[in-house]
């Protein structure tokens, strides 16, 4: 059902809620890895389900992972993150300097790529990946900063945060299928 408005969406479901049940059987078993209770909707395939892990190349295991590396320089192969704190130091900076390159001039500047978001974010993360104290093998999911907020939000709220959070994962994936097409 992707690419359906909700109106269009909801049609769809309620034509699914009057199928007979073997019908309705039929078309979730389909999806029956993904849970007995997941809809097919609401089945998301994540680049993760697109690309097999070489586990050679990952100490030996074929799944995504978090541990603790000691050491300059293992660490410095690792991705740089950030943090709630630090965030903001490089969104002031921005992109790192770059000495001992010649001038940029003005006309090599002129690809429509210049200061896209996608490239500011770009170079905000080659920022981290040489300078930050935060490192990971694997990147973790991104979320929002409201995502860990305890209490009881209103139901605008949740939807909202969800939708930036869905919105960070998905330009995340977009980011790793770029680099790997
Ligand atoms: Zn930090």
């Amino acid at each position: 059902m992707e690419g359906l408005s909700p109106a269009e969406k909801a049609a769809e479901l309620r034509k699914i809620a009057k199928l007979p049940a073997s019908e309705r059987r039929d078309l979730y078993a389909e999806y029956k890895g993904s849970g007995r209770y997941m809809p097919p909707e609401a089945i998301h395939r994540g680049v993760a389900d697109e690309y097999e892990i070489d586990p050679e190349k990952n100490d030996g295991v074929a799944h995504q992972f978090d541990a603790v590396v000691r050491g300059r320089d293992a660490r410095k192969r690792m991705h740089g993150g950030d943090c709630e704190c630090c965030r903001d130091y490089y969104e002031a900076v921005g992109p790192l300097p770059v000495f001992n390159a010649g001038p940029v001039w003005k006309d090599a500047e002129e690809d429509d790529e210049v200061d896209s978001p996608t490239k500011r974010q770009r170079q905000l993360e080659d920022h981290q990946n040489r300078i930050s104290r935060h490192r990971e093998v694997w990147r973790k999911p991104p979320t929002p900063p409201d995502f860990w907020k305890i209490g009881f939000p209103s139901t605008q709220e949740v939807e909202d945060v969800n939708a930036r959070a869905d919105k960070m994962v998905a330009d995340r994936e977009a980011e790793i299928r770029r680099q790997t097409a």
